[in-house]
């Protein structure tokens, strides 16, 4: 039978029998049928409606069935559905042409992939031959993909069971206030110190080891913690001083969601390189690339790049791509998720935190926004363990999605992620929502 009209029953029964999940312990798993989705809406197959806070894995940024990226594909697949990557078309030149005009000046190429943990493989091999250094520091608290090189840079737990072939991949603490790694009481101390770690660990590495530094330029599922100003010029400097790249993972931040094209304009800093995925289309056809700037550019003008992919830079992928970014320019995307940031997210969560206990700090900026939660605001004790989760946790998601919300939780976090293009008053519900589910949970658990 077809797919999508499937018997949402029999969907849930087959994925049951059939479906192998990411990261979980197969027999626990117990997965979400969505039948339909629409904007920031989707249903399960209870005819449950659901505001999507989560944009799925922060991808959704136009939303769900935006009708312009649709059209682009169904256009697209009518035209030309593939195509082998040698060969040029249409698609996949002009998603390059506008991706490299909102990205940092002067990264100007783009190398598509499938995603973004593959965007980073290939970042890191272009350091390495750049360079002719073997060696990527990264920082804890970070995600940068599901591949092997990919997890090894990874600073979060997903990193622990698959760290057994680590090649060149160290880390470092980078700028987090609430659980400071340096004792800093004020941002600025925060920033000096962080930074004077950094160069330490580059000193004691060697730096004619170090090809890269690799860094979310807001990292993400590890928390949304926006660096401090200065943070990421001194890392600049620091790549300058040494010979380093520096590599800004915007697959997660990019694309309006920091409320910038990319978050690392926010600092007005620029990578050598930067890899993207999920926003660049809204995910709706798998897609991710790196942009590189003129000096690695000019390493491979003559020498062969020794990477490719089947599918780089799909003409599907591409043509939702071209829609999409299309879309952000026309409706003034970025500029909206700027704002939304400061009037709703801004002031709404901090209005949150006045009333509840376990909100121990709110940080974010644009349409990305984190909760951090705990059992007691002195000792700063997370709700949930590093890596793990709480009957807390749980019971606040429940209550959330009791209520009509569907809510991103990582360990002792609520991120608010929704799609860029919510508006206003699905923004103030969603946090009217999370207002009544933390007085829920709190009074059942707290
Ligand atoms: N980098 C960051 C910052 C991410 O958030 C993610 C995915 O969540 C990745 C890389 C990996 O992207 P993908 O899952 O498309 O391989």
């Amino acid at each position: 039978g077809l797919r999508a009209a499937l018997d949402p029953e029999r969907a849930y029964e087959l994925d049951r029998r059939h479906v192998f999940h990411s990261w979980s312990a197969q027999a626990t798993v117990d997965p979400m049928v969505i039948t339909k989705a629409d904007g920031p809406y989707v249903w399960d197959r209870h005819g449950n409606r659901l505001l999507d806070f989560t944009s799925q894995l922060v991808f959704t940024n136009l939303g769900h069935q935006h009708p312009a990226v649709v059209g682009a594909i169904q256009e697209q697949a009518a035209t030309l559905c593939t195509v082998a990557p040698s060969h040029a078309n249409g698609a996949r030149s002009e998603a390059a042409r506008l991706i490299a005009k909102h990205a940092p000046d002067g990264l100007d190429r783009v190398f598509f992939t499938n995603g973004g943990a593959d965007a980073n493989e290939h970042a890191i091999r272009m350091a390495r031959l750049h360079t002719g250094r073997p060696k990527v520091l990264s920082r804890y608290r970070s995600y940068h993909g599901g591949t092997q090189l990919a997890l090894n840079a990874t600073g979060d737990p997903r990193r622990w069971p698959n760290d057994t072939a680590s090649t060149g991949t160290v880390h470092f603490f980078g700028p987090y206030r609430y659980r400071s790694a340096f004792s800093a009481s004020t941002e600025e101390e925060e920033c000096q110190r962080a930074l004077a770690h950094l160069e330490q660990v580059i000193a004691l590495e060697g730096p004619s080891t170090i090809a890269a530094i690799l860094l979310e330029s807001i990292p993400g599922t590890a928390g949304i913690m926006v660096p401090p100003p200065g943070y990421l010029a001194g890392v600049r400097e620091l790549c300058d001083r040494f010979g380093i790249l520096l590599i800004a993972d915007e697959v997660m931040s990019g694309f309006g969601r920091a409320g910038e094209w990319f978050a690392i304009q926010r600092d007005a800093v620029v990578p050598d390189l930067l890899t993207f995925a999920k926003g660049v289309n809204s995910g709706y056809v798998p897609l991710g690339g790196v942009l590189l700037g003129e000096a690695v550019y000019s390493t491979f003008a003559q020498r062969p790049y020794p990477g490719g992919l089947t599918y780089s830079g799909h003409p599907l992928a591409c043509a939702a791509a071209v829609a999409t970014i299309e879309t952000m320019e026309r409706d003034g995307v970025v500029a909206g998720a700027a704002e939304l940031g400061t009037e709703v997210f801004g002031p709404g969560l901090a209005e949150l935190a006045a009333h509840h206990e376990w909100i121990g700090e709110v940080r974010g900026t644009g349409v990305f926004w984190a909760l951090e939660l705990v059992t007691d605001r002195a000792s700063r004790e997370p709700l949930a363990p590093y890596g793990g989760t709480s009957p807390a946790m749980t019971e606040l998601v429940a209550a959330c999605q009791r209520r009509g919300l569907l809510p991103f939780a990582n360990a002792n976090r609520i991120h608010l992620v929704p799609p860029l293009t919510i508006t206003e008053e699905q923004a103030r519900t969603g946090i009217d929502i999370l207002d009544q589910a933390l007085t829920a949970a709190c009074a059942k658990l707290g």
